[in-house]
């Protein structure tokens, strides 16, 4: 028999498993909810009832849901940055134990979120590499853009016009 539903008054409320759900989960904003979970629905109103049973399910669908796409925003990365530096230079150059990312693109190893922030980001521009060599190498940060250097850029590109628009 269907649950009364406390947002609308009907009776409606029913296990539901459909296709097609998605739920924001820590840093995600969306991830795909198995088809497969059941979440008391209202089948009036469509609010859906979480009692601890489901949310602990759903929570472990969902970290679940979480590892696979940083696994797979790893080996994307990692398949990107392999045609500038090999794995093991590169293991070496982020601190990282000898086979470990080996071990990430084979789905053997969950890798972190910060870690895959931060793959993915040097996979978007590999020249960063290099710049990370260097910090390690003098212990200093690369020169930042300072209000003094933006302007002296701005005015360098190409003068006057590029205020015009
Ligand atoms: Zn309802």
């Amino acid at each position: 028999m269907s649950r009364l539903c406390a947002e609308c008054g009907a009776r409606a409320v029913e296990p539901c498993a459909v296709p097609g759900r998605t739920s924001a989960y820590k840093h995600f904003a969306s991830l795909p909810i198995p088809a497969t979970l059941p979440i008391p629905t209202c089948a009036n109103c469509g609010t859906e009832w979480f009692d601890r049973k489901t949310s602990e399910r759903l929570d472990a669908a969902l970290a679940e849901a979480a590892a696979q796409q940083l696994s797979g925003l790893a080996g994307e990365a990692l398949g990107v940055l392999s045609t500038s530096l090999n794995q093991r230079d590169l293991e070496a150059l982020l601190g990282l134990s000898a086979g470990y990312l080996s071990k990430v693109r084979h789905a053997k190893e969950r890798p972190s979120a910060p870690l895959v922030g931060l793959l993915a980001l040097l996979a978007d521009r590999p020249a960063r590499l290099d710049e990370i060599a260097r910090i390690w190498d003098t212990g200093h940060l690369p020169p930042r853009l300072t209000v003094d250097n933006v302007s002296l850029f701005e005015s360098s590109v190409d003068g006057p016009a590029a205020v015009a628009y």
